[in-house]
């Protein structure tokens, strides 16, 4: 099949490699471009891994393109998959402003019947306004041409994200039409030959579902972080808690691991976009509005622990980060925890000393050069001469650590753990002063 993707973010540069790695011949169209001219030349814009060898042998193979020209990309594919940013807007809304420019794109210059695939997370009733945008920039050519509108929304992690879009539970499609389920059939063919994934749905219900999949999630974060700050005050371990619900079927281990907060592009503007619309319903969303409380509080505990280690004093202290990214293997920091950690260092007068092993050059992106952030090129330099070490994100090369090492580095040996990485005991054992989340007597 020929299709479009427009957008070469986390899931459309992900969405079409991997529908051209299965045979489809695919053309990604940007407005960004840098990034276009970055992709053509072979370089990948961001980080995922397994993503650069699959997008270069595609491109060699002849089934992947880049573009930035609107008419190319409309006139290629029969799909158009829309694949831009949804951030949210100062209310917290879902702006759709990219995807509405999109739609007028395909509007204004399609010639054949077309399906748009809403591949964005996209509020409900949001396929009705594609429909009326494109339906009027036909209307203002005069034209009458035949078009569907669908809903597919994206499951993948980040850091994840080839396997989840090649082997994800369930590919959920929103549409009424016997035609539209015949073509996303065929385009998703070749992720689909195992088991039956794909399910059909209307639209207004696959939109809910992609909203209501990561207010469930960021539910089961926000809920064991209350969990965890309740067994500090009460002095018990939060981590063999953990471990107590886990093992019940119903409750299960993933998405249970007490921590700094989530962040990431998808859950905060996710959560609050969806409580956005319910109030637009006339509903008031008690759950949702407490996710979200509690994810902006706990955001702010690794700044908390350390000032109540240094007696509220961190002016002119050096504070070494390791893991500046979301979430580990990828370079993604949007509303990571570790800059609402940062930025709060920053205020109190202390310098940032940080270690990312892929982020380092997003966080140089996003603050510029200045003196009170200084990112070095590994986790040994970070503690160098730091007063105290953070830990941010899990990544695998932080969870081994040699205690007495890092005491010897750190000139006041304190831990804050953000990640629950260490073994409290083993960590007091050489000196250090701990301090974990929801660990008992660590606080
Ligand atoms: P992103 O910000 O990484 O990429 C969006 C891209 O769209 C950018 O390259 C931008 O230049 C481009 N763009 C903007 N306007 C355009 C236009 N008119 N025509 C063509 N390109 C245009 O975003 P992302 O993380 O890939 O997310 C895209 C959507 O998918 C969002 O709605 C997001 O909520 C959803 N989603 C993201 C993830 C994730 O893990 N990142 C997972 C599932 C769903």
């Amino acid at each position: 099949m020929k299709i479009t993707i427009f957008g070469t973010g986390y899931v459309g540069l992900v969405t079409g490699t991997c529908l051209a790695d299965a045979g489809h011949e695919v053309l990604c169209m940007d407005v960004d471009e840098n990034k276009i001219a970055r992709l053509k030349d072979g370089e990948i814009p961001i980080f995922e891994p397994g993503l650069e060898s699959m997008v270069k042998s595609n491109v060699a193979g002849g089934r992947l393109d880049f573009t930035t020209d609107p008419v190319a990309a409309v006139g290629f594919g029969q799909l158009q998959f829309i694949a831009v940013g949804t951030p949210p807007d100062e209310d917290g809304s879902a702006d759709l402003q990219y995807v509405l420019s999109v739609a007028d794109t395909i509007g204004r210059h399609m010639t054949d019947y077309k399906v748009i695939v809403d591949k964005s997370t996209v509020p409900v009733g949001t396929a009705d306004r594609v429909s009326q945008t494109v339906a009027a920039a036909l209307e203002g050519r005069g034209e009458s041409i035949e078009f569907d509108v669908c809903s597919n929304p994206e499951f993948l992690k980040e850091g994840a994200a080839i396997k989840d879009f090649t082997h994800g539970a369930r590919i959920i499609v929103g549409t009424e039409s016997e035609r539209v389920m015949r073509l996303m059939r065929e385009c998703y063919a070749p992720y689909n030959r195992h088991h039956e994934k794909m399910m059909f749905m209307d639209v207004r219900a696959a939109e809910l579902t992609k909203y209501a999949a990561n207010a469930m999630l960021a539910t089961k974060i926000s809920f064991m972080n209350e969990i965890a700050n309740l067994a500090e005050r009460l002095g018990a371990d939060v981590e063999q808690v953990r471990r107590g619900i886990g093992s019940d079927p119903r409750i299960g281990y993933s998405f249970i691991y007490p921590g700094c907060g989530y962040g990431g592009s998808c859950f905060p503007k996710d959560v609050q976009a969806l409580a956005h619309t319910a109030t637009e319903v006339d509903y008031q969303p008690e759950l949702l509005n407490a996710v979200e409380a509690v994810n902006f509080r706990q955001k702010k505990t690794l700044y908390t622990k350390l000032a109540q280690a240094f007696d509220g004093d961190l002016k002119g202290r050096t504070i070494a980060l390791w893991g500046l990214a979301f979430k580990p293997n990828t370079d993604d920091m949007r509303d990571a925890p570790s800059r609402t950690l940062m930025e709060a260092l920053w205020e109190a007068g202390a310098t940032v000393q940080a270690f990312d092993p892929e982020a380092m050059k997003e966080c140089r992106r996003i603050y510029g050069e200045r003196d009170d952030l200084v990112l070095v090129a590994d986790r040994v330099q970070a503690v160098k001469g730091a007063d105290a070490l953070v830990i941010c994100t899990e990544w695998k090369d932080f969870r081994i650590v040699d205690f007495d090492w890092l005491k010897r580095q750190l000139s006041t040996p304190v831990i804050v753990d953000g990640r629950n990485l260490f073994d409290p005991q083993a960590a007091k054992e050489a000196g250090l002063m701990y301090y974990g989340v929801g660990r008992g007597d660590s606080l």
